[in-house]
């Protein structure tokens, strides 16, 4: 990995701080990167912006591609622009790892949230990022924070492990549905409508109006089936258009209703402070992984071995325990 030009942390500090849209794109592109040396600056900045960071109300969105995402993000945030609020826009894209091209949060999908300075859109990071790509959103959202946005959006596609991440950062999650397509219940993982707090049927416009509303009732009868929160909300169904607008201010209402409800009863706090014991169990994962991936003998063996390992000649488990001991030895020489 070849070293990259930094800036001091107080420029990044600074940058942030002030809304500096230059310097935050740095700021979340120094998170990200994997070499140590970056890791201690990141983590410099990250402490020196953190009292400046947990104003916002942190929005998870996702649903399978083609389920309208992107335009209803861009109309959406429209409306939360309109309400004199400034908006992030963070992408998770796990398929940008496979595709080396990033499908998520790609700018020229919201054109008009793009051009305004009120909002800030931040493209997935493309190619591979050790820890995940998921793990690293939660401090780009942070300095987002920290930046002056009163409204984050993180988009996820699909259905798996990067909404799971996602829920163990955001307050509120939004699921994005077609009525019609795979119209029981078996055609999303339960998991992922028991994460959500909002089940959508998108693209309530035209002929699909009928099916939307019927598709509500039913989600709504189906969704009275799961057990109770310990927050005590029941997970609203509501339909929009996200290209025509219709429905849209309900949602923005319901996310208040929420959060008002959540600071009233204390879930809102605790909620995230159980995130950020989540938040230190994740980095710990991030730093023992990407240190020893990073060890020059561990690269070596690893290098040595692939071919032993691949033929199946020696056990993958086997070797795996072996590595790490190699790498505790490293650490704290017997
Ligand atoms: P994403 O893959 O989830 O980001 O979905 P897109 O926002 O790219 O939308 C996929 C397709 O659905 C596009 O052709 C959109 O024009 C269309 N679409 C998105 N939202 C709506 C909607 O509310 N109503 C209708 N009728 N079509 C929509």
């Amino acid at each position: 990995m070849k070293k990259r030009n930094r800036h001091s942390a107080q420029v990044y500090i600074d940058g942030v701080l002030t809304g500096d849209r230059v310097i935050l794109s740095q700021a979340i592109t120094l998170v990200e990167s994997a070499l140590s040396s970056d890791q201690m600056l990141a983590e410099e900045v990250m402490s020196a912006v953190l009292p400046n960071t947990g104003k916002s109300v942190r929005i998870g969105i996702t649903g399978v591609p083609g389920v309208g995402k992107s335009t209803f993000i861009e109309r959406f945030g429209q409306l939360v622009l309109e309400q004199g609020l400034k908006l992030a826009v963070l992408a998770v894209d796990p398929s940008s790892q496979s595709s080396r091209g990033s499908i998520l949060g790609d700018k020229t999908r919201m054109e008009v949230l793009s051009m305004d300075k009120r909002a800030y859109i931040r493209p997935s990071p493309s190619g591979t990022t050790l820890g995940g790509v998921s793990a690293r959103t939660r401090e780009a959202m942070l300095l987002c924070e920290a930046a002056g946005f009163d409204v984050i959006f993180i988009e996820t596609v699909g259905v798996g492990q990067s909404e799971i991440a996602v829920k163990g950062m955001v307050d509120f999650f939004l699921l994005l549905m077609l009525a019609g397509a795979g119209d029981e219940l078996q055609g999303i993982k339960k998991g992922i409508i028991e994460m959500c707090d909002a089940l959508i049927i998108n693209k309530a416009d035209g002929e699909n109006r009928e099916a939307a509303k019927r598709a509500k009732r039913e989600y709504a009868n189906a969704l009275h089936l799961f057990p109770a929160r310990e927050n005590s909300w029941l997970p609203q169904v509501l339909t929009c258009s996200g290209l025509e607008g219709d429905g849209l201010e309900s949602i923005w209402e319901m996310i208040e209703t929420y959060k008002n409800k959540m600071i009233s009863n204390g879930f809102f706090e605790a909620n995230r402070a159980e995130q950020r014991v989540r938040w230190m169990h994740d980095h710990i994962g991030y730093l023992l992984e990407s240190s020893f991936y990073q060890n020059e003998v561990i690269e070596r063996s690893i290098q040595e071995e692939l071919l032993e390992i691949k033929s199946g000649n020696v056990s993958a488990i086997k070797k795996a325990r072996e590595l790490v001991q190699i790498f505790m030895n490293q650490i704290r020489p017997e």
